[in-house]
């Protein structure tokens, strides 16, 4: 019998004891066949801080992993001790997963192809004439990058730090054309004559409960997806599909960012399928 290839991998962030991700990457990693290994690097734990990156990754490398993945606070400050980035990182200005190949290491973002494909998946007939993105941090800023890549007509951010909307929306206009995404304050201005909404604050989240706009704005011909996923129905879910909204949650972008990172890890193609059941099946214990 031939001996099992080894792959060892890891996740570079703060407070991530919880994260699913070992558990993702190693499940499908033994049904390919793969010794695969997932490590958690936790600066918490390490009672290190984002400086602690270029030690870290030069271990990892000197131990033989075949990358690493990336989470917060470290998807920008990472960038700088990479040799090269995919154009799509690169656009996006952070970076989820890092491949350790022929001496080089390579940052890659599949947070933005993660939602992208479940989008496609779940949402590819809805209208995007007109999308509102409320939150323009990291995870705003890749699934800015997705719904212009889907041919999102005009995409209006909205943050509460409109300095954050503003930026983000001039970069987008420089990166997909003059007017394809503009920053409005007013939550009820930017939903008027809105196809959907993207949910990309924290705001759902246990330790940031509530919605990030007044219910009433949740009419029932808008599509709402959240990118929380910790819990999966947030108060904003709940509430849009009381009032008939389509909804989406941050399921499919949770899963088809690690499906995207497993491919770029091994060169095999997971079963996408089989790690969305394996998800449901680790957030309903
Ligand atoms: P971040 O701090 O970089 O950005 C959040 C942005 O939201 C900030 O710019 C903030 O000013 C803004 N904001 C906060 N409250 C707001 C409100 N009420 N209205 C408008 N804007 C508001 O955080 P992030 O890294 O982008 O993460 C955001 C969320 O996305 C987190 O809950 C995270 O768990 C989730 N996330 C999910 C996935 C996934 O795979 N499903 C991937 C990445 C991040």
């Amino acid at each position: 019998m031939q001996a099992k290839r080894s792959i060892l991998v890891g996740l570079i962030g703060a407070g991530i004891q919880s994260s699913l991700s070992p558990a993702m990457h190693m499940h499908e990693g033994e049904a390919q066949g793969l010794r695969y290994t997932y490590r958690l690097i936790d600066l918490d734990v390490l009672g290190r801080t984002a400086a602690a990156l270029p030690e870290l990754i030069a271990s990892a490398e000197r131990e033989g992993f075949a990358g690493l993945n990336i989470t917060f606070p470290c998807k920008q400050a990472v960038i700088e001790w990479l040799d090269e980035l995919s154009p799509d990182a690169r656009a996006i200005g952070a970076v989820n997963t890092v491949l350790f190949t022929g001496g080089r290491r390579i940052g890659h973002n599949t947070d933005w192809s993660g939602f992208a494909e479940s989008f496609r998946r779940r949402m590819g007939d809805v209208g995007r004439g007109r999308v509102v993105l409320f939150g323009a941090g990291g995870a705003g800023a890749a699934v800015a990058h997705a719904l212009l890549t889907l041919e999102t007509a005009t995409l209006v951010l909205v943050d509460t730090d409109r300095f954050r909307a503003a930026s983000l929306a001039d970069t987008l206009c420089r990166r997909f054309g003059a007017g394809r995404a503009i920053a409005l304050d007013d939550a009820a201005a930017a939903l008027q004559g809105a196809d959907g909404m993207v949910n990309a604050t924290p705001v759902g989240m246990a330790k940031f409960p509530g919605l990030p706009l007044p219910a009433n704005l949740l009419l029932p011909e808008l599509w709402v997806a959240d990118v929380v996923y910790f819990p999966l129905e947030t108060t904003l879910l709940a509430e849009a599909t009381a009032r008939g909204c389509r909804t989406m949650s941050g399921e499919g972008m949770a899963v088809f960012q690690a499906v995207g990172a497993f491919r770029l890890f091994s060169g095999v193609e997971p079963d996408a399928d089989r790690m969305l059941a394996h998800f449901a099946e680790l957030t309903r214990r």
